[in-house]
């Protein structure tokens, strides 16, 4: 295709946020950059100071009612992430060590408060906390809304056409204040799955892609492009060829889309009569119409990191019992699960470290933070149990390696239900429990879990990086990172069965779970249960109505004699293909 037109390039991301655009580029200057520099004469600081103090005055207004806005479109707790950028210009000192630059430097003041951030920057970039560190991205993005505020344009200027954005990296303000009739997708040369950009493309609903890297900086503006926000593919100046591919795939998905709409009310259930639980993941309550649209038996996995760390805030437990009521309320009889904050690794930290941890990935994180910090994990225990009053509430661990973690969480929680007994507070005494898979040594002693718990819920997003010891984050080892190597493979049935030994169930939560062409192997090797991302859910339901349990226990066991993960993958993959063909994208 390429030697056919040497035009062609492809560039490969992460894809964030699914779907098809097509468009010509608009490439959008890089962030926050130096303004003109000029000196200033001493009857013109005060002057200057006013300037400073106006544009601190239309940022602080921006960012209200930006974030109004994207309460409206979001209606989650997106829109949060302004009020943090207000806490930035509240500090009253960074005004006045501006003003104190404007009289020291006789400069002018955007000059000033450019130089003042710049030093803020530094030292927030020294630190070692990754957390603390993305930070930096957000008071970049104030800082730069408040050089903009010193000149009368004081918005990015879009294109007055429709585009596909290309950019370094886009501020959360930059993603809310884009005029989305113009906007077709998005492509950034940094970023990652967790950045706040990606989380509120996925809530707008705007094809992404993150991570491309440098080369995108080569890309002409108004060259045509195609994003595929699928396989995280970037397409510029795409031949004919490929615009037909592109063209044809598109209208392939949204046929299929309305193909699904109409098994919506169907059940998750094997040809031959096996039912695997179809449950939703999610991060905000506002998901759960989605969650509802699709059709999903209930949330399989509502991380709580971005609801308890992402707000610049911690919510107390009067208002997180709020969050999960909600969640209680809107999910009724069928059962939402609550995984308890899994802080640390590549996430949010719970809080900041003095110390850099050397490998943040077998560091201090998940239920080990939690656990160290007993008074603020009871306050989530006991908020989820406050709220399993209203509805059908589980809850689970992350990170488990081993048993004495789970029996410290049990008696926390028994702890917390015998504090809610004597307050006369209500709860479900019968709320299921579970441990997160997710370490190979959570999958030796998986016999031994299965003991203290109601449920497991693979967490294959870790279980593969921690087995095959591949970090999930680094596109340089990428390609090793398999989720059909064998190895994986053997611990999920080993976990499959372990629970069936004492009869409890099993569910995937990791991405794997929706990745269809492994569907065949997953339902073969025994899970009772699928959580996927809302939006997956109706394809999943499709290949699960399309299977036969007793062909897939088959393809499993001839997958866990296979040495390779190519092998394992070839067999599932043609098993998807010949069950449900039009779900199954063939490579190019
Ligand atoms: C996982 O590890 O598979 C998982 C579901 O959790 P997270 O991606 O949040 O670590
Ligand atoms: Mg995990």
């Amino acid at each position: 295709m390429a030697k056919r037109n040497p035009k062609e390039r492809v560039f490969y991301g992460t894809p964030v946020s699914r779907g098809i655009a097509f468009g010509p580029i608009h490439v959008s200057a890089r962030g926050f950059s130096a303004p003109d520099v000029y000196e200033i004469p001493e009857e013109g600081i005060e002057r200057e100071k006013e300037r400073l103090a106006t544009a601190f005055d239309i940022t602080r207004k921006q960012l209200t009612s930006l974030k109004t806005k994207i309460d409206e479109v979001a209606g989650g707790d997106e829109g949060l992430v302004f009020e943090a950028h207000g806490m930035v210009l509240a500090d009253p000192s960074l005004q006045a060590k501006v003003e104190r630059a404007i009289e020291d430097r006789r400069q002018n003041a955007e000059f000033c408060f450019y130089a003042v951030m710049q030093t803020v920057l530094e030292a927030v970039r020294r630190i070692v906390d990754p957390y603390l560190r993305e930070r930096t991205i957000d008071i970049e993005d104030v800082s730069q809304r408040v050089l903009r505020n010193f000149e009368a344009s004081q918005e990015v200027i879009d294109p007055d056409h429709q585009h596909l954005l290309v950019a370094y990296e886009l501020t959360p303000s930059d993603t809310a204040s884009m005029d989305r009739s113009k906007l077709l997708g998005f492509v950034t040369e940094d970023g990652s799955v967790n950045s706040h950009t990606a989380i509120l493309a996925r809530a707008l609903g705007i094809p992404a892609i993150v991570g491309l890297g440098k080369a995108v900086v080569e890309i002409t503006a108004l060259a045509p492009a195609i994003i595929d926000g699928y396989s995280g593919k970037f397409i510029v100046d795409p031949s004919r060829k490929t615009t037909e591919h592109y063209r044809l795939l598109a209208n392939r998905k949204r046929e299929q889309r309305e193909a699904l709409e109409e098994l919506r009310d169907q059940e998750s259930t094997t040809k031959d009569g096996r039912h695997i639980t179809l449950s939703a993941n999610i991060e905000f309550t506002h998901e759960l119409d989605l969650v509802q649209d699709n059709r999903a038996e209930g949330v399989g996995l509502f991380r709580t990191e971005f609801f308890l760390l992402e707000a610049g805030r911690t919510p107390t437990e009067n208002d997180q019992t709020k969050t999960y009521t909600e969640l209680a309320r809107r999910t009724g009889s069928q059962p939402a699960i609550i995984r308890t904050l899994d802080s640390g690794g590549d996430k949010l930290s719970a809080e900041p470290l003095t110390e850099p941890e050397p490998n943040p990935f077998l560091g201090w994180r998940g239920i080990r933070v939690s656990l160290d910090r007993p008074d603020f994990f009871k306050e989530q225990l006991r908020a989820i149990l406050r709220a399993s009053a209203h509805g059908k509430l589980g809850m689970m661990f992350p990170f488990i390696s081993g048993v004495s973690e789970i029996r410290q969480c049990q008696a926390l929680v028994k702890e917390c239900m015998n504090e809610l007994d004597l307050e006369g507070s209500e709860y479900d005494a019968n709320l299921e429990v579970g441990a997160m898979i997710e370490i190979p040594s959570a999958v030796l002693v998986a016999d031994e879990i299965a003991q203290e718990v109601d449920f497991f819920s693979i967490g294959t997003n870790d279980l593969i990086q921690y087995t095959v010891a591949v970090d999930r984050i680094n596109n340089r080892v990428a390609k090793l990172y398999r989720s059909s190597h064998p190895s994986v493979v053997r611990m999920i049935k080993m976990t499959t069965d372990a629970s069936s030994r004492v009869g409890i169930w099993t569910g995937i939560c990791g991405e794997m779970a929706a990745d269809l062409s492994l569907t065949p192997l997953l339902v073969g090797l025994g899970v009772d249960e699928l959580s996927v991302g809302p939006r997956e859910v109706a394809p999943v339901r499709k290949a699960l109505m399309s299977l036969d349990f007793s062909e897939c226990k088959a393809l499993a066991g001839e997958a866990l004699a296979m040495p390779t993960s190519a092998e394992i993958y070839e067999l599932s993959h043609a098993a998807a293909r010949a069950a449900y063909p039009d779900l199954i994208e063939e490579d190019e």
